[in-house]
């Protein structure tokens, strides 16, 4: 028993490190459907059973009406995990901050809502494209983080949720064609799609890309390079996580663009960013929602944030993987 342990607990130490590096795998898949997803059928009595096994710590996949969820299917799990599925309470919890932050006519975009288990891959929350053409997305939340330290301490969980909605309203179809290919693309292309000319991708990206474009494309070969390339231009990124790619860029400055509270003045880049956001007028309107919604509150008698201070999310200060465009390592 021994030295199947003294051989069994290397093997997973390397395990879970390689699933943290590879956090991110299941962001280039094309998900048709829930069940095609997890490459079972769906139970012959035809109810939402448990039959689909996940091998991204699923747990529970729920459909979005309007602003409401209803299960599509439980996954099936044991020990851990299936405390948490069995904790609807939670699942509820999570969704009313997501209703909170994400307008019922922003919500038209995602269909889907999956809780799910970040230990496995490494993530707090992640969005996919669960049509081609872009017009429909599925939001994850991993619970396990989402109650680190109570729910939504600090705000990160909010955050998460407004990063990763920032991916939704920055790749969906009506900001890129995903008709369009590569080579035959005018614009920022940022893998899901062509950016169409006036999306706010292709204008980040025109207006705070394109010079340093080459720098990029070599910096992004190794971290240690992408380090330097941070650290020189540092002025043109809100977080260091934005300089990942212009894809994590865009949901970090969405992200702090809501939850600053003032105005910036536009003195360095990465304050410029944020001031395109003020340019259009859709987005101060979903920054208004977001932060009517998420009000100072009183807990008790403390006065709490539900939003967390701008730039301070447990990630911030990292890298992501620069070949995807729409991922957020926990
Ligand atoms: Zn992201």
């Amino acid at each position: 028993m021994r030295n199947i342990k003294r051989i069994i607990i290397p093997v997973l130490i390397v395990l879970s490190i390689f699933a943290v590096n590879v956090s991110c795998s299941n962001d280039e898949e094309i998900v048709l459907n829930p069940t095609e997803a997890s490459g079972e059928t769906p139970d012959s009595d035809g109810d939402s059973g448990t039959t689909a096994e996940g091998s991204e710590g699923e747990i529970t996949l729920y459909k979005v009406t309007g602003n409401e969820i209803s299960k599509i299917q439980d996954y099936k799990v044991t020990g851990k995990d299936l405390e948490y599925q069995k904790d609807v309470a939670k699942h509820k919890e999570i969704w009313s901050l997501v209703k909170k932050i994400v307008p019922v006519e922003q919500l038209k975009k995602m269909s889907e809502f999956l809780i799910y288990n970040g230990e496995v891959t490494g993530s707090a929350g992640f969005v996919i494209e669960i049509k081609r053409d872009l017009s429909d997305w599925r939001m994850g939340i991993a619970i396990n983080y989402a109650y680190e330290g109570g729910f939504n301490a600090r705000g990160e969980l909010a955050y998460t949720i407004i990063h990763e909605f920032g991916h939704v309203l920055t790749l969906n179809d009506t900001q890129l064609d995903a008709a369009v290919t590569q080579e035959s693309c005018k614009n920022y292309f940022p893998g899901e799609g062509c950016a169409f000319e006036k999306s706010y991708i292709n204008e980040l990206h025109s207006k705070f890309w394109n010079d340093i474009w080459s720098e990029y494309q070599d910096a992004k070969k190794d971290e240690s390079a992408q380090q330097k390339f941070y650290e020189k231009y540092k002025e043109r990124y809100v977080t260091q996580y934005a300089s990942t790619n212009p894809g994590e860029d865009i949901a970090e400055v969405f992200a702090t663009f809501t939850t600053l509270k003032e105005k910036p003045e536009g003195k360095t880049i990465a304050e410029k960013k944020i001031l395109l956001m003020y340019n259009r007028e859709e987005l101060v309107n979903f920054r208004d929602h977001i932060r009517k919604n998420l009000a100072l509150r009183k807990k008790g008698d403390a006065v709490t944030f539900e939003l967390p201070k701008p730039g301070t999310w447990k990630q911030a200060n990292s890298f992501g993987n620069p070949h995807k465009t729409k991922c957020r390592r926990h």
